[in-house]
């Protein structure tokens, strides 16, 4: 006994160093906190990219004893943050951007702090309250009715997978059925929505490719058809994956029309609105938006449309007791957790048990600013993507894909003697390898254009100007040559 007793004084002295006084949390704090204001106060000074010039000696000098906190944001800013994209400036234009709203960050620093376990009620009646309420919001702004459930998540990937494992149970698409059956998509899908149905167990189904029209929608007819000549085949679809904006050309898909199809031929419809759900909250997005309440499952991505840090994504499920029935589960050590009258816990509605405390970092903004500047931030999206596109369609040479749906622009420069998908794709390197702004670029039917997306809630019309400038600058430089 008196050497355990010893030995655990020996231990604890030491242990006790993982839970430092005042004084050593406000050394770590304020030079976080140096760093987190040089680095948001010179968004602008910096390059949006930069390519390591030189293979770096990355030194993680993980040892025995502490670290000084200079040296550990030394560290931090040298090899982690200086490297590669910047997708917190206002200069990322391209893929679809995020934000990272900093009231976000000071959400996920008391949500770290209080460690809140947010995956059952019974832990954390509060913590689960909040989530449930903020899932409550966006039901409410997409219209879905009460019975609808809905779980965050760490982006639009995993909740898609969530979605459509979600429709291949309530669809009842057992083993033997898989081979058998059908999955609607655009071309234009997200490829997550692709990897979800492999890793869903449904990598033997066929995933039908539906024609677009000039918009890169879905042409509901081809839709119709299709569906009609797969169940003649003896065939069992069950499943149509729409868009509200897809990623390449911000294509917003015929919900209504799909809708429509999906209840006369009993199809689940599950709408990937990644990228453009939120646009909802906007004026422009109002009317250019239609029909999201009638889906069966929505996915939608704070860490994009509400500028949240990442790690930040979410799933409604018109039907919340599907979404429910494909992920409870109990084991005999939780007996204590489940109650009656409990609050829906995330960790039924989700693969995950033990998750990140989500929902602080989605209140703190949409408290501290209110809803209106985010209404506006995604209208001025809208507009500068308008904007933009009025004005490339002016300067000689570019040509320009349809008018932007959401806030996505499509254009490719046409070189006088020079192949123009070399070109293009030459142009996008030299305006990247720049770093005074980020545009992207993408392959459609075969063909390279250049990207547009604005997304980043510090983008405005200087930013797009800038690009206009270096679109210009560089594709009279390289058409020169
Ligand atoms: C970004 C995106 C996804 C994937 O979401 P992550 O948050 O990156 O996992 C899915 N669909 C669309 C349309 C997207 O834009």
């Amino acid at each position: 006994m008196r050497q355990i007793i010893g030995k655990l004084a020996v231990l604890e002295k030491s242990s006790r160093k993982l839970e430092p006084p005042k004084a050593q949390r406000d050394l770590l704090l304020n030079e976080a906190l140096h760093y987190a204001d040089e680095f948001l106060d010179h968004m602008e000074d910096r390059p949006v990219y930069t390519t390591e010039v030189e293979a770096r000696n990355f030194n993680l000098f993980i040892q025995e004893t502490p670290t000084p906190a200079m040296d550990i944001i030394k560290f931090i800013k040298q090899e982690v943050d200086h490297p590669g994209l910047n997708p917190a400036s206002g200069r990322h234009i391209a893929y679809i951007p995020g934000g990272g709203l900093f009231a976000g960050a000071v959400g996920d620093y008391l949500a770290a702090v209080f460690n809140k376990y947010a995956g059952l009620y019974f832990a954390s009646p509060g913590a689960v309250r909040l989530e449930n309420s903020l899932i409550r919001w966006m039901c409410e702004m997409i219209g879905y009715p009460d019975s609808a459930l809905g779980n965050l998540t760490s982006g639009g990937s995993v909740a898609n997978l969530i979605g459509i494992v979600t429709a291949r149970d309530a669809m009842k698409i057992t083993s033997e059925k898989v081979k058998k059956s059908v999955v609607y998509v655009s071309p234009q899908i997200h490829h997550s929505v692709q990897k979800a149905v492999r890793i869903a167990g449904l990598g033997e189904c066929t995933i039908r490719m539906i024609e677009l029209d000039k918009h890169f929608r879905i042409n509901p007819v081809h839709l119709a058809n299709a569906i009609a000549a797969d169940k003649a085949a003896g065939f069992v679809p069950f499943l149509v994956v729409a868009s509200v904006g897809t990623t390449d050309t911000g294509a917003i898909d015929p919900i209504p029309d799909i809708a429509d199809i999906c209840s006369k031929e009993h199809l689940w419809l599950h709408i990937d609105a990644a990228y453009g759900g939120f646009f909802i909250l906007s004026e422009e997005g109002k009317k250019i938006i239609d029909g999201m309440h009638l889906a069966d499952s929505i996915v939608l991505d704070p860490h994009k449309g509400l500028f949240l840090p990442y790690g930040s994504g979410a799933v409604l499920v018109k039907n919340g007791k599907h979404l429910f029935d494909s992920h409870y589960y109990t084991a005999d050590y939780m007996q204590d957790s489940k109650r009656m009258n409990d609050e829906i816990s995330p960790a039924d509605l989700s693969p995950e048990l033990t998750k990140h405390f989500r929902g602080l970092r989605l209140l703190m903004p949409l408290l501290h600013f209110g809803l209106k500047p985010f209404r506006d931030a995604l209208d001025e999206k809208i507009w500068l993507a308008r904007y933009f596109y009025e004005k490339l369609k002016l300067v000689d040479g570019f040509e320009l894909g349809p008018p932007p749906q959401l806030s996505v622009v499509i254009y490719r420069y046409l070189p006088r003697n020079a192949d123009p998908d070399a070109f293009n794709l030459k142009l996008i390197a030299r305006i990247q390898n720049n770093g005074e702004v980020f545009l992207s670029s993408t392959r459609i039917h075969g063909t390279v254009y250049l990207r547009l997306a604005v997304l980043n809630f510090r983008t405005h019309k200087h930013h797009i100007d800038l690009c206009i400038e270096e679109l210009i600058a560089h594709a009279k430089c390289l058409d020169a040559v």
